[in-house]
């Protein structure tokens, strides 16, 4: 008997595993596994998206038009160049779709965004994964993986799921490295959570070079992850390459207005970025506290730490450990870091709950040892 077959390259692809919202058990506990907001969301984003109702049996504007117009105000860019997707997720997918395919290569990261392994296996591309250097992106490992096929490269920046920063200095001189048929994505799903003077200048590369494109999220600093909702800037031609496939009504109507609306609450995005930092470094010289335990915390500049386990408490245990202490947070041996843990920045009582969690069973540890 025959089936439909689905092509080898998407039977080959591992599904994308998202941030557990509740333990093996069944109990809702805290959920830091995503790298949400953990204040939620700008109360003028709410406003917005429930004012936005009425209209529920309309097409949303396919053009998104308020939304590339209010992304345009506020970083001084070309409106008419300013993409939009469900997600950035689906930019993602729309930039390996519109640029790749059976016999073609895309290079990301080792410890790189798990969407990027999926969305070059699904054009027929093949994934080609430029080691890290302590987690971190390694300019020169990826320039050593180009070769006369490879027609993008992936790098996220801050990087998830390491939370490590390439520079400003390191993101041109890849730039520079690359052949121009070559589509460099700079993804800046945490790019809110730097300090101004940190910036990576993926966005100036994305205005005036031919071959790249930084994409952005409502989904992290915003707090609109329900609404689903990504932008990308890049060069005329390549925006008009993404068009082509985008799907047609791609962002929701109340998800468009709600965009805008957080977009203009800088006092929201403040609060969340002064009470990640605060609680992000606190949490890692907690973590440095733990003297020969093992534990590292790898440096971030995002809204999450990876903390890798290399003494006697292994990173699954710490993982159960904390999921029956009722902290849900991220382990990922499927992509290589079994050894690793990554735990989104809570608020100060989740933080502090993690940190005397992890001390309990430090101590524990040590004690069966001993
Ligand atoms: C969260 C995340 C995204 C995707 O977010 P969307 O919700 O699809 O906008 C993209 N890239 C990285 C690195 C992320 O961590």
């Amino acid at each position: 008997m025959t089936t439909p077959a689905p092509k080898p390259w998407i039977a080959a692809i591992a599904p994308y595993v998202p941030g557990r919202a509740t333990t093996d058990d069944g109990r809702k506990v805290v959920k830091l596994s995503s790298n949400e907001n953990p204040l939620g969301t700008s109360p003028d984003a709410v406003a917005a998206f429930e004012g936005a109702r009425r209209d529920l049996a309309r097409y949303p504007d396919a053009g998104a038009t308020i939304l590339r117009e209010a992304i345009a105000a506020k970083y001084g860019l070309d409106p008419a160049r300013v993409i939009y997707g469900t997600g950035s997720d689906e930019l993602l997918h729309m930039a390996a779709g519109a640029f790749s395919g059976v016999g073609d290569e895309i290079i990301h990261v080792r410890y790189g965004f798990a969407v990027y392994e999926i969305a070059t296996r699904r054009t027929g591309a093949t994934v080609v994964i430029a080691p890290d250097k302590d987690y971190a992106t390694d300019v020169d490992a990826i320039l050593a993986a180009v070769t006369e096929r490879t027609r993008v490269v992936f790098v996220a920046n801050p990087n998830n799921p390491t939370g490590t920063f390439a520079s400003r200095q390191e993101i041109a001189r890849l730039h520079a490295g690359l052949r121009r048929d070559i589509l460099l994505v700079v993804d800046q799903a945490y790019a809110e959570y730097l300090e101004p003077e940190e910036d990576d200048a993926g966005l100036a590369l994305a205005m005036t070079e031919p071959n790249v494109l930084v994409t952005r999220t409502f989904s992290k600093i915003h707090g609109l992850a329900a609404e689903r909702i990504g932008w990308g800037y890049a060069a005329q031609p390549i925006v008009q390459a993404l068009h082509r496939i985008r799907a047609p009504f791609n962002v929701t109507s109340a998800g468009q207005h709600a965009a805008v609306a957080a977009l203009a609450d800088d006092g929201f995005v403040e609060e969340t970025r002064a009470h990640n930092a605060h609680w992000r470094d606190w949490f890692a010289n907690e973590i440095a506290s733990m003297g020969n335990a093992g534990l590292r915390a790898v440096p971030s500049k995002a809204n999450f730490v990876l903390i890798v386990f290399e003494g006697a408490l292994t990173g699954e245990a710490a993982y159960a450990g904390l999921m029956e202490a009722g902290y849900l947070v991220r382990w990922l041996p499927g992509q290589g870091l079994g050894h690793g843990l990554r735990i989104t920045i809570g608020t100060e009582d989740e933080c502090r709950g993690v940190i005397a969690a992890l001390r309990a069973m430090v101590r524990d540890t040590v004690a069966e040892a001993g």
